[in-house]
């Protein structure tokens, strides 16, 4: 499989720099940052080459998506939104569709992904918003909340009722119509560009449409299983993020005559960050590894390493505040910043409370 060009960490380290909390403060990250890495495909590298991506394994984009992670979340929220918009079109789209799409999605343009309504969070068959064929056309009427990169993006990938079924309509940011709201002052991942979306009769070309007619549960599951995994490596980032602030203050810090490291309640914490870490770590590679196989087992496992990842981000993004204490506790600290952004990863791509249904009912169909 092709890999990621070999300076790909090096061109995030250069475009982030230090400057990961000046965008977490100020709620945005430059365009130019943005289309930099979007316009080399970094954004969605599992788009494969014949459509103008770079075609790299789930594994590999993983470990960037990590990477990318423990630099910045907001800019690794924008990345699942984008891996997730493409791997839908991919799943869910024809040769044209793909042949439309695909090359702007790898070569520069932004997108993001609109399931959430109003009264529709958890509960998304409460989704009221419409796709309505009208001759050669395609009328779109609702309105989507919270959806991520929204406030940067071309295209918004809007997922609706269609006909019995579903479908989701690939959106013109710019069609007429569409109102983008950024939400004010979210609470972490400032910087995704997290924005409501208004659709009041949206006239698009039927070619628009993908999946037409499909159950909408079986469409959400198809979107949302990239989402889920990209965000369990974002999740593993956090992990490496807060492990190495941590034990890096705990060995620099003195209290009591010694380093923070030396006194054992301390160190309960770094040892628990490592664990969460390589739990995390292990549930990622393996969903990769289902993903990278084709095998049928990849949407679970993508469940079960958001599930895992999320619930260690936030305790250990907890724990690192606890060792840093108040050198941690000013505003847009990696620490303070990844402690706000990984609450939020145990609400988004199904809450905690939603995987753990998802993984009951699995567990109760097994048959070996
Ligand atoms: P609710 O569904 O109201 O749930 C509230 C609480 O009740 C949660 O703890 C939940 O787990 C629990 N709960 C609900 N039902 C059950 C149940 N049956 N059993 C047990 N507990 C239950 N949406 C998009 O479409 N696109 C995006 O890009 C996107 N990005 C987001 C980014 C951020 C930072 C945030 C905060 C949200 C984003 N969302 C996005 C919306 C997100 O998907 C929803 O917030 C999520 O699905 C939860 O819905 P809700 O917030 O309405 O909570």
């Amino acid at each position: 499989m092709p890999e990621l060009p070999a300076d790909a960490r090096e061109f995030v380290d250069d475009l982030v720099g230090d400057r990961a909390a000046e965008w977490d403060l100020a709620g945005l990250i430059p365009d130019d940052v943005l289309r930099s890495l979007a316009t080399r495909g970094l954004l969605c590298a599992e788009v494969p080459q014949a459509s103008g991506g770079l075609g790299v394994s789930s594994a590999a984009n993983g470990e960037f998506t990590a990477y990318v992670g423990s630099r910045c979340s907001s800019l690794r929220s924008v990345m699942t939104s984008q891996g997730m918009a493409a791997w839908t079109i991919q799943r869910l789209g024809n040769p044209q569709q793909h042949a439309e799409y695909l090359p702007k999605l790898a070569g520069g343009q932004l997108a993001a992904v609109a399931f959430s309504e109003p009264a529709a969070g958890s509960d998304l068959s409460a989704m009221t918003t419409t796709i309505e064929p009208d001759g050669d056309a395609v009328v779109v009427r609702g309105q989507k909340v919270w959806t991520t990169a929204a406030h940067y993006a071309d295209m918004i990938v809007v997922v609706g009722r269609y006909g019995s079924g579903a479908a989701a309509v690939v959106v013109p940011a710019s069609a007429p119509g569409v109102t983008v709201t950024r939400v004010p002052r979210p609470s972490g991942c400032r910087a995704a560009g997290h924005a409501d979306v208004r659709l009041d009769d949206v006239r698009l070309p039927a070619s628009a449409v993908l999946g037409g007619g499909q159950p909408l549960m079986l469409l959400v599951t198809t979107a949302l299983a990239y989402g889920r995994l990209s965000v369990a490596w974002g999740c593993v980032g956090i992990l490496r993020a807060c492990l190495d602030a941590a034990r890096h203050h705990a060995r620099a810090r003195q209290q009591f005559g010694r380093p923070l490291a030396q006194h054992q309640l301390v160190g309960r914490h770094l040892a628990n960050l490592l664990t969460g870490e390589q739990i995390a770590t292990r549930m990622c590679e393996h969903a990769s590894r289902c993903w990278d196989s084709g095998s049928p087992d990849m949407v679970v496992a993508s469940v079960l390493a958001k599930q895992v990842s999320a619930v260690q981000a936030a305790q250990g993004a907890a724990a690192a505040v606890q060792v840093l204490g108040s050198a941690a506790a000013h505003e847009g600290h990696a620490v303070e910043r990844a402690y706000r952004d990984a609450k939020l990863m145990e609400l988004i791509e199904g809450s905690t409370e939603i995987c753990q249904l998802i993984l009951s009912d699995h567990a109760v169909s097994m048959t070996a």
